[in-house]
């Protein structure tokens, strides 16, 4: 059944000569008997008896199971086929000392793929005496009780063949008698194969010797079949015949023995000597003739197949377990290391996931706020990168815009129109003895945020009531006021002159007590007289405002942080919003504009310029052409023209700087010397292209900004030069206005919209609530990443620490998977095990670091609300970080064991078993 062709392994000690343990043995092995491999300690016996059984390597020639070469077997093959057919018996027992016997017995079955029932581990332990020793634990027994554990696991599974290394070696005459009986018994229908340096123990048993010598083959004898050995039939004690005391051949003397020759030879008296005999061996010695190979024949000759283990889960997680005991403080280590690891993985992805979209959308509902204010923001790439972009002022938008805006989210808004050049402030048509506020707040507008036109439809589709009087007509310089803009006058009286403010003492204020009191006033706005027609409910909330105004005693910090947050919700409200806009009647804009100097600001424009001489330099803020100064007049230089070159010209006096200044007009002298200045003009337009070759231009006439001061910081250049750093300025329009739709569906819908960075233009919204939280992505994205970059870190110390665990473990293992792999374990039982080892450490990992993320999210939760006055739920921690943090466990589990149980499992078993 098993045969072997030229085996040869040669051991190469680090130090010391090289060892040929075997030298070309060629053997062939029946599949029933008993056969004893004897020899001198040292001649090989051990290694033959391991490589037939697969636990060591040999270096060259062959073994042949049932007919299969093992030529082209792997380290798997071997363990399968130990688990198949080997029963192993070992000098040293090798037993797993976690087990009970009873678990150690099953285990051997188990691996087969079966299951192992009481009555059969109860039966086979009653068959080696050891009936109800199945919940010992090994550390209980004597040493042959462990042998016959061993023989237990050995024969439970029934294998095909038993090797057994010296079975009797660490073992009294008796028990070693009784195990070979046993072994004998087997051999009737079994392969033994018996490791023995005991001549007289194979003589006795053996069907077969084969006699080792440094590695060679030097005898071979089988019994002789007629003349069946039967052991039982030799004497088993001593006799004592006068002064002989007679020992038969092969016997071992025991303790007992000893003494009872010495209590015979005391008897005796002491007055002859005693002589002791031993028997020699006579008729055994015959009993044996050279085997012949031609008749070994086999009687089983069922086919081969190999059975692979499979150790089940229950077992590996026990020994796993059992190695968590080992090494607490490096326990403790690693797990706190992959913790603060996971909780920032956890962290990472939490602050990773904010969703902005429902955050804005919750936050705008928590907040109230009324009404919707967008204004035009436009892509700029940074190169030729398409996801590579940033959004700039998009500049003022246009009906378009407006229209853009109502058709993609269903959202009626108007264009709000503001001018950096119109004051449009009532703070000197108000009592300013009137205490507004007692703090530093401003809760009261004094001033408006822009002009918008309003129509009675307008009224309709904002949700917007009348509440006095009518609303303004387009062609008068008529406004309609908000709520808010009346609380202002209710609180603090309206005053009609301005100029006689001074003087008018407390008889130039006129209270006002109901809307309909306000109606009628007049205000001065930007130079001309406007008539209040009407007041607007625009759905403010005032009293939501107003505790701003009153002074606090103690004030925390949080209580002055959250009075801050809505102070900014007001700022940007009256900013922003509906509330503080003057409205004005259908068709009022348009006149309004063309009765205005169209210059443009090239800050809102993202454009810059800056003229450069050596004596002198200038930043105008605005620009524009001939055209926007045809009403007033230019003070020229040397001629006057109709057009202008592209290297000259016009400026605002306020630009150059000059004591001839506080003169309303420029000399002559002072023109002379702009006119011999040659300036270097830099700067860039809208959509950031910097003006690559600078031009030299020169000043050809100025404007007497001092006289007219609407024409301020303005420089005035050629056509084509304007149109090259303002493309487009055809909006009139700042931003655009609506009211906050009421459904959250609808809010969600434009928030959506407005984050929407797909196209080149998008509108952005404007109110505190959302520029908190555009910081707050920003924040959080940024402290994601460094949470990321640091997490990274600490997994990789983790899983160095954890895979230093697993490797310490091992060591202190490495025997229990030697003895594994001797009954027939794979390599992928091993990894089982120390997987379930570090499973443990991975699941206490991923407890720890789930509860640790969701402290610490709750944590910022909680001070974000108390600490900012935001109402929302930022971090959410669910089901997706619970799921990561376990994916990330495992893994880091699977790939800190991986590596080191690679390295143990690639030794030979007996390597392992052996501690080498
Ligand atoms: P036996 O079992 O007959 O006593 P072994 O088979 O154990 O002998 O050993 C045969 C020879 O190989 C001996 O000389 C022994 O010293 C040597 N040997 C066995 N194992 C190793 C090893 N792992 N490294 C080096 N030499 C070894
Ligand atoms: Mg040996």
């Amino acid at each position: 059944m098993i045969e072997t062709k030229n085996l040869c392994k040669t051991y190469k000690p680090r130090k010391g000569v090289p060892v040929k343990a075997l030298d070309h043995v060629s053997l062939c092995f029946p599949d029933h008997g008993m056969v004893f491999l004897l020899g001198k300690s040292g001649s090989g016996k051990s290694t033959l008896l391991n490589v037939l059984g697969g636990l060591d390597r040999y270096d060259s020639g062959e073994i042949i199971i049932k007919g299969v070469s093992s030529a082209k077997f792997k380290q798997q093959h071997f363990d399968s086929y130990r688990n198949t057919y080997v029963g192993f018996i070992f000098q040293e027992y090798n037993i797993l000392n976690e087990f009970s016997v009873g678990a150690n017995v099953a285990l051997a079955i188990e691996l087969q793929g079966k299951k192992a029932t009481d009555e059969q581990i109860n039966h086979i332990l009653q068959e080696v005496d050891l009936a109800g020793y199945a919940n010992r634990k090994p550390n209980e027994l004597s040493g042959g009780q462990k042998q016959r554990v061993a023989i237990a696991r050995a024969l439970v599974k029934n294998p095909e063949i038993i090797m057994a290394d010296e079975p009797t070696g660490a073992l009294d005459s008796v028990t070693g008698r009784q195990v070979l009986n046993t072994l004998k018994k087997l051999s009737a229908d079994k392969l033994v194969i018996v490791v023995s340096h005991d001549r007289d123990f194979a003589e006795k048993y053996a069907d077969r010797i084969i006699e080792l010598s440094d590695g060679h083959v030097i005898r071979d004898v089988t019994a002789a079949l007629s003349e069946s050995a039967e052991p039982d039939r030799e004497q088993d004690g001593l006799s004592f015949n006068g002064n002989t005391v007679q020992i038969p051949a092969a016997y071992h003397l025991t303790e007992e023995d000893r003494i009872k020759i010495n209590a015979y030879i005391d008897s005796l008296g002491g007055a002859n000597p005693v002589s002791i005999s031993v028997s020699k061996q006579t008729e055994s010695a015959s009993k044996f003739k050279q085997t012949d190979p031609s008749n070994i024949n086999d009687r089983n000759s069922s086919p081969f197949r190999l059975i692979r283990s499979k150790l089940p889960m229950k077992c590996a997680f026990r020994i796993g377990a059992d190695g968590l005991r080992h090494k607490k403080i490096k326990l403790v280590f690693t797990i706190l290391l992959s913790c603060i690891a996971f909780t920032l993985f956890g962290l990472t992805d939490t602050f990773g996931s904010f969703n902005h979209l429902r955050a804005c959308t919750q936050s705008l509902i928590d907040s109230e706020v009324n009404y919707v204010s967008l204004k035009k923001l436009q892509k700029q790439l940074r190169g030729n990168d398409k996801d590579n972009f940033y959004w700039r002022q998009g500049g003022k938008m246009n009906d378009d815009d407006l229209k853009a805006i109502e058709n993609n989210i269903g959202l009626p808004v108007k264009g709000v129109y503001t001018s950096d050049s119109m004051d449009l402030s009532f703070y000197d048509q108000i009592d300013d003895s009137v205490e507004l506020s007692q703090t530093h707040y401003t809760v009261y507008t004094a001033g408006f945020s822009g002009f918008s036109e309003i129509t009675e439809s307008d009224l309709a589709k904002f949700g917007y009531t009348l509440l006095a009087g009518n609303l303004p007509d387009g062609n008068k310089d008529e406004i309609a006021v908000s709520k808010y803009v009346y609380s202002t006058f209710e609180k603090a009286s309206w005053c009609e002159n301005p100029a006689s403010k001074q003087d008018a003492g407390e008889k130039g204020f006129t209270p006002i007590r109901s809307y309909s009191d306000l109606v009628g006033k007049t205000l001065l706005l930007a130079d001309r007289t406007y008539t209040i027609t009407g007041i607007i409910d625009t759905g403010f909330d005032l009293a939501r405002y107003l505790p701003l105004t009153e002074k606090t005693e103690e004030e925390s910090t949080s209580d002055m942080l959250i009075r801050y947050a809505l102070a900014s919700e007001l700022e940007s409200a009256v900013q922003y919003g509906t509330d503080s806009i003057a409205f004005v009647g259908n068709g009022y804009l348009e006149r309004l504009i063309s009765d205005k100097p169209t210059y443009v600001n090239l800050n809102q424009y993202d454009a810059y310029l800056y003229y450069s001489s050596s004596q002198n330099e200038f930043w105008p803020q605005n620009i524009g052409t001939l055209r926007n100064i045809s009403d007033i007049p230019v003070t020229w230089i040397d001629s006057e023209k109709t057009t202008l070159a592209p290297n000259e010209v016009i400026v605002s006096l306020d630009l150059m700087y000059s004591p001839d200044l506080q003169e309303p007009v420029p000399t002559d002298e002072f023109l002379q010397k702009l006119k011999d200045i040659s300036f270097t003009c830099y700067g860039h337009n809208s959509a950031n292209e910097w003006n690559q070759d600078p031009t030299e231009v020169r000043i050809v006439g100025v404007i007497n900004s001092v006289l007219y001061t609407d024409y301020c910081n303005l420089v005035i250049v050629d056509e084509a030069f304007f149109d090259q750093m303002i493309p487009d300025t055809s909006g009139i329009y700042s931003h655009a206005v609506g009211a906050m739709p009421q459904n959250r569906n609808e809010i969600q819908e434009l928030v959506k919209y407005s984050y929407n960075e797909e196209h080149d233009i998008r509108y952005a919204l404007q109110n505190s609530v959302t520029y908190e939280l555009d910081t707050v992505k920003e924040v959080l994205a940024s402290v994601a990443k460094v949470f990321l970059y640091i997490g990274l870190f600490f997994a990789v110390f983790a899983s160095i620490l954890m895979a230093n665990f697993i490797g310490t473990s091992i060591s202190y293992k490495k025997q229990e998977i030697g003895i594994l792999r001797a009954i027939g374990s794979r390599s992928n039982d091993v990894f089982r095990i120390f997987f379930s080892e570090s499973f443990i450490i991975a699941m206490i990992n991923f407890l720890l670091s789930s509860v640790g993320t969701l402290t610490i999210t709750l944590c910022i939760n909680y001070l974000i609300r108390s600490r900012t006055g935001l109402l929302i739920t930022i971090l959410t921690f669910g089901i997706r970080q619970i799921g990561l943090l376990f994916l990330i466990s495992v893994a880091v589990a699977a790939v800190a064991s991986f590596l080191p149980v690679r390295k143990i499992a690639s030794k030979s078993p007996i390597d392992a078993i052996r501690n080498r």
